[in-house]
């Protein structure tokens, strides 16, 4: 769709991902969810493309580029059909190595930000754990400063690239005797850190091809400099990092839901019954239509939060409202298409199958609709704004 938010540049770098997409994902993504990972091969690739670094500065190999990057390639990675590669990605660029970007000292950026650049080195995130999640100031895992060392102690749940990633940025409460929202510090953790583990890795709905992890750490030990950001502020910096990753995953859900219109479009069309195609029945192609009103509407939304972003502008109300919003829509859209699709909707071999159960996920993770609507309702004002 033509749009007054988009350059020529920007143009060409979503014509570049899609060929990626169309020529080296969707030939060989049903393998990679049948092995529940992206080959890493693949996120070298795009590193080489140029694909990983959109965000970051040009000294370190990426583009310096703002969040309508982050939008195109979350648009093309979910247009793809497999959420699970998009969601490898995703996590990797624009949910876990912002915190690097935005608060990584200058030798902590000039170590690893070459490396995650070209994916050569893969981020995850690591905020949510068995009792915590929703409520992230109720985190338990704990970091204690002794002599030159932190020890962490603690466990992570439904952490994605947890299992392969080789670079954790994880929260710990370095604080106890705050409240949890100022006792919060990041730190940086290397795979073979001792005393940190891959618990186990955890079997899911959809996102396939996306691994996901329990972390553990038992008396993990980690040099001073392994904090990320200020000591005490961590709760400040993943609320930061969410407005990016809320964006992303509502820009995904709303090309997610795109998609599934298009692919049902094309079979309404084809598919007869009762004298005529199924777009021939007034409910079906009603329904389809609105859905595609209410989709367009959606990616409006989505393009101008990554505008204000652009520009500057708070935009947390709107960041919230594209999150509850794609993340709800892309379920309605999804089962109506399914509906749409008759029998071969529920054959696991139809892309409109794997959608369906990849979407589930939208409205729950990186922020529940419900989570959502409560930051909305904070700023009503300026969700409602003339
Ligand atoms: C596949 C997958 C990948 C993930 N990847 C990561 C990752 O990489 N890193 C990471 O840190 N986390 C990750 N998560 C965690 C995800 O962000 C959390 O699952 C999510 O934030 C919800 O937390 P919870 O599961 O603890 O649910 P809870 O906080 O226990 O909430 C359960 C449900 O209660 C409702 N609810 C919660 N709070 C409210 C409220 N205030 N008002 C009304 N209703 C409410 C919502 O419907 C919510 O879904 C992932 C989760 C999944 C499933």
């Amino acid at each position: 769709m033509l749009s007054p938010y988009f350059t020529e540049e920007h143009e060409l770098i979503r014509a570049q991902l899609r060929r990626f997409v169309e020529e080296e994902v969707q030939p060989h993504a049903k393998a990679w969810e049948v092995a529940g990972m992206v080959p890493r091969e693949v996120l070298r690739r795009m590193g080489e493309l140029g694909f990983l670094g959109m965000r970051y500065p040009a000294e370190y190999g990426g583009s310096d580029m703002d969040a309508r990057a982050s939008v195109i390639l979350a648009e093309e990675c979910g247009r793809s059909t497999f959420g699970g590669f998009a969601i490898t990605v995703l996590v990797h660029t624009d949910m876990a190595s912002p915190h690097l970007a935005r608060f990584g000292s200058k030798a902590q950026k000039d170590r690893y930000f070459g490396p995650v650049i070209r994916g050569e080195k893969i981020c995850a995130v690591a905020v949510t754990e068995p009792d915590a999640g929703s409520d992230v100031a109720g985190l338990r895992t704990r970091a204690v400063k002794k002599g030159n060392e932190w020890v962490l102690n603690g466990a992570k749940m439904f952490i994605t690239n947890g299992v392969h990633a080789d670079l954790y940025c994880v929260a710990a409460k370095t604080d106890p005797d705050v409240k949890g929202s100022r006792g919060i510090t990041m730190f940086l953790v290397e795979k073979g850190a001792p005393g940190f583990r891959v618990g186990r890795a955890l079997d899911k709905m959809g996102w396939r091809s996306s691994d996901t992890a329990e972390l553990v750490f038992e008396d993990c030990r980690l040099p001073a400099d392994a904090v990320l950001g200020e000591e005490n502020r961590g709760f400040y910096a993943i609320m930061q990092n969410f407005q990016n990753e809320r964006l992303v995953i509502g820009a995904m859900a709303a090309a997610e839901s795109q998609k599934m219109l298009q692919l049902t479009h094309g079979y309404v069309m084809d598919r007869k019954a009762f004298g005529g195609s199924l777009w021939d029945k007034q409910a079906i192609r009603q329904r389809l239509s609105m859905l595609a009103a209410r989709t367009a509407a959606a990616q409006q939304l989505v393009h101008h939060t990554a505008w204000l972003d652009a520009q500057g502008l708070d935009c947390v109300a709107q960041v919230s409202m594209v999150k509850a919003l794609c993340g709800e829509l892309v379920n309605e859209v999804g089962y109506a298409c399914q509906q749409f699709h008759g029998g071969f909707g529920y054959i696991t071999d139809s892309a409109i199958e794997r959608m369906v159960r990849d979407a589930r996920v939208q409205s729950i993770g990186g922020g529940a609709s419900e989570v959502m609507l409560e930051e909305v309702a904070k700023r009503m004002g300026q969700a409602l704004q003339d």
